[in-house]
């Protein structure tokens, strides 16, 4: 069967398994396969040309200690699912990505980032162990002392199949958060508040990616903290985790591409704009809405149409991030592609590994898949390079493997530990193939 990423791109025939257990799963072991878990990654990292071990009957939740927090799960248990469980008794994932239909193998290969990965790092630092099968079915409890277990976290399923582990969830009083948005009218005045705001628990920004000259980079500015329980309606004081009902919208097929052009875009983002200038005061948001927003839109990448779409994330080093923000804003507004979403966060401190993330600001974009924006892309890249910055891989669908590797002395290293191993002849995604890791 034909399969891709969240991004619909690129289309790859695979054979799509889904063992029931550790036996299963060891038989299924071959040439060129890699682990899926919920597919939400945009590109081909979650898709092999030879066998996909979609992990999804791995999903039982293990044991609880509700004293520390900490969970044991297996890895195709999803984000909502430990969220809906462990939230009532007042504990929330220490790290979440932008959206909860992810599974804990997902996010672990990845090793993702949330709004704040500037204070609280990525969840390759919430988690106390892992358990991985090896290419010869052998099963291994790496702790974070273990340099697999850094392989691993970012490592993209290449390293073994991440069968179960053990995260620490944080103590929250109520399901709600208190958010703040700030407006900044370029991205320097952005710049200067997120720096400014360094203190927040969850920080991002919105900008406005297609507008230009003095208001490159204008951007709302959303922070967030945990509310405490007295700051809540008196009305929720019985139940602080309760959720109000969201109506929930679905994208029933593939838009035409013509719905996505520079006009539209560039209407929504002046009107989202607008809109942002007038919710200054402080709000109380319940934790999907602040966190999940995307999520109220079941199967929202078919916005996009047929061809799919591609998203463009990297992260620059502090010391040249202005310049190249500038630099990637500019050559973006310019393009004047349909590009809705770009999202601009700071990170904190660099994990190990492959993992992306590093000190200093990622900036992700969203792109329909076509000719003119997958030049761009390819400038963009050049930029990126220029400045010393790196690529994220749970994003990629198109880079090559000569621009990944100059843009991250540590491919090398990896590469070559893969190789080192039985894991080079059996785990490989599309993805892989075409960096040649
Ligand atoms: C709307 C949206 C918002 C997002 N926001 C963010 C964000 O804020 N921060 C962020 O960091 N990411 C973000 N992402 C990306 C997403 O969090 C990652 O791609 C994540 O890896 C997806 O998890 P998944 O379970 O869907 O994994 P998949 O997409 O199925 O797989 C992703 C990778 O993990 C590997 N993998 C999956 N399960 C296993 C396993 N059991 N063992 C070994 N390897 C495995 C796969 O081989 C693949 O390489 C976002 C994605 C979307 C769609």
């Amino acid at each position: 069967m034909k399969m891709s990423g969240w991004g619909r791109y690129p289309m790859v025939e695979t054979n799509l398994v889904s063992p029931h257990t550790e036996k299963d799963l060891r038989d299924h072991l071959a040439e060129g396969c890699i682990a899926r878990g919920n597919g939400r990654a945009y590109g081909d990292s979650a898709v092999s040309t030879g066998t996909t071990l979609h992990m999804r009957h791995f999903n039982r939740m293990l044991r609880f200690d509700a004293q520390t927090g900490t969970l044991e799960a297996e890895a195709g248990v999803l984000l909502e699912d430990i969220i809906k469980t462990f939230l009532p008794q007042g504990w929330f994932p220490k790290v979440t990505p932008g959206t909860k239909y992810v599974t804990l193998g997902g996010m672990i290969a990845a090793d993702v980032h949330g709004k704040n990965h500037h204070k609280s790092g990525g969840m390759s630092e919430t988690l106390t162990w892992i358990d991985v099968m090896n290419a010869d079915g052998s099963v291994q409890r790496l702790s974070p002392d273990d340099p697999l277990f850094a392989w691993t976290c970012g490592g993209m399923g290449l390293t073994g199949v991440i069968l179960r582990a053990a995260i620490q969830l944080r103590r929250v009083e109520t399901g709600y958060i208190e958010q703040r948005t700030l407006s900044a009218p370029n991205l320097q005045v952005a710049l200067e508040m997120l720096k400014a705001a360094h203190s927040a628990t969850y920080s991002v920004a919105w900008i406005d990616c297609l507008s230009k000259g003095a208001a490159l980079g204008r951007a709302l500015i959303m922070l967030g903290e945990h509310a405490k329980h007295s700051a809540l309606h008196s009305a929720l004081h019985s139940d602080p985790f309760a959720l109000a009902p969201r109506r929930k919208w679905t994208m029933p097929m593939a838009a035409p591409q013509v719905l996505l052009n520079q006009y539209t875009a560039r209407a929504f983002n002046a009107a989202y704009w607008r809109a942002g200038q007038h919710k200054t005061d402080p709000v109380l948001t319940d934790w999907d809405r602040y966190f999940y927003p995307l999520d109220a839109i079941l199967g929202w990448n078919r916005i996009y149409g047929r061809r799919g779409f591609l998203q463009f994330q990297c992260v620059l080093p502090h010391e040249t991030a202005e310049g190249g923000l500038q630099a990637l804003l500019k050559a973006t507004s310019e393009a004047g592609l349909g590009a809705f979403l770009a999202v601009l966060k700071q990170m904190g401190a660099e994990a190990g590994g492959i993992s992306f993330p590093r000190p200093g600001l990622t900036l992700a974009i969203d792109f329909p898949r076509n000719q003119g924006s997958l030049q761009l892309m390819e400038r963009l890249d050049q930029i990126v390079l220029a400045h010393a910055g790196r690529f994220y891989l749970a994003k990629d669908a198109r880079l090559s493997a000569q621009t990944l590797k100059a843009s991250d002395p540590r491919v090398t290293p990896f590469a070559q530990m893969l190789q080192n191993t039985e894991a080079d002849n059996h785990f490989h995604s599309a993805q892989s193939k075409r960096l040649k890791l």
